[in-house]
């Protein structure tokens, strides 16, 4: 007998379901054009580290046989600390991918409705197709802030400030969202970055606030995410949760991030001043725009896919958003980071906006 087509037995939806394109490796672009220095500033990482407490912390684990706490005690309670909010409606999850996951796991399944606000961070279109949800479009102005006018849901997600365009969404609009009856998960990565938040919405019974320590904290590998929900979504999430989502090394760094306030603060300062800078350097070439998170956008008037690769020879890794529904080639995304990174950055993109002859006169 021939073997059976098992491709037959996979999910229908996955097959629409286009690849996570992460940032290129840093090792990866070093071989591919032969160079010694490379910067990456695709990922919004953050270039300054964590908190060299952390890694001490990190460090010194050695039961790595034994399984770790499920949802720790201890994490739950500095999180608590550190937003003001009770240890009752805190939730931990394998980063924000890993908590919006647990989200849909219990609220989504097939035809069910998703409110997604394009441009905005890619990896919501994937969840909804894996979950056989049906994606419905909340428009956007001029400066990329939401508009709803009333689309029905049953899951909205607002991302603020937003990924990949930087800006934040107004109290008014989310409030006109979450009083329209479905449930809104409130995606806050860059909060620290930011002059305003959304937290005070976690008191409503159908609003999750989630947040990371991937992004000022400087912790992306360990993979640490926590959301403020009300408790009766917290009862479901932790029946539908992996049973150990975070590993006693990032349980361990993360509670050292959270008692060293003092270098989150400082590493927040000189991102934003270098934020402002790189605005300036680059608004006077290029269409960019404010941004209150740790990257900017620009809208060019060249291709962005064609500018990434070229800025790629040279040794510098920034996002092309071509690929991002909601975007045209011409968009790019750069992360700021530290000051020598942000200079050789400008520096290189200058040079190659010469050479591909635009970008000057807008
Ligand atoms: N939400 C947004 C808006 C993001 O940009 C990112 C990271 N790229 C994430 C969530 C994922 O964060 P985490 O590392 O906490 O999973």
């Amino acid at each position: 007998m021939d073997d059976p087509d098992y491709r037959k037995l996979v999910k229908e939806t996955l097959f629409e379901v286009k690849d996570y394109t992460p940032g290129k490796s840093v090792e990866y672009v070093k071989r591919k054009y032969g160079l010694d220095r490379v910067i990456k500033l695709a990922s919004n990482e953050n270039s300054f580290g964590a908190s060299r407490k952390a890694i001490e912390e990190f460090k010194k684990f050695e039961d790595l046989h034994i399984y770790p706490p499920s949802q720790p005690e201890t994490l739950i309670h500095k999180i608590s600390e550190y937003l003001g909010v009770e240890e009752d409606r805190i939730v931990l999850g394998a980063g924000i991918d890993g908590v919006l996951e647990n989200i849909f796991k219990i609220f989504i399944e097939r035809g069910d409705r998703v409110l997604l606000s394009p441009p905005t961070f890619p990896y919501y279109h994937i969840l909804v197709r894996i979950f056989s949800g049906k994606e419905v479009e909340c428009g956007r102005d001029e400066n990329f802030r939401m508009t709803y006018s009333g689309e029905k849901f049953k899951l909205a997600i607002v991302c603020s400030p937003n990924n990949p365009t930087g800006n934040v969404e107004r109290k008014e609009v989310v409030e006109d969202i979450i009083d329209s009856g479905g449930i809104v998960f409130i995606d806050e990565a860059y909060a620290e970055f930011s002059d305003e938040n959304l937290l005070e919405f976690a008191e409503e019974e159908n609003v999750i606030v989630a947040r990371t320590l991937s992004k000022a904290f400087g912790l992306a590998n360990m993979r640490v995410g926590y959301a403020v929900l009300p408790e009766w979504i917290k009862k479901l999430y932790l029946k539908v949760s992996t049973p150990f989502p975070l590993s006693t090394p990032a349980i361990n760094s993360a509670c050292a991030v959270l008692e060293d306030l003092d270098y989150l603060r400082w590493v927040v300062e000189e991102i934003k001043r270098e934020r402002e800078r790189v605005f300036r350097e680059l608004s006077k070439h290029v269409k960019v725009y404010p941004s209150q998170a740790n990257f900017l956008f620009a809208r060019l008037d060249v291709s962005s896919r064609y500018l990434c690769e070229l800025l790629m020879s040279k040794g510098v890794i920034i996002r092309d958003c071509s690929g991002f529904k909601g975007c045209r080639d011409g968009d790019i995304r750069v992360t700021i980071g530290r000051s020598d990174e942000n200079s050789y950055f400008i520096e290189k993109f200058l040079e190659v906006m010469d050479e591909m002859g635009g970008g000057v006169d807008l």
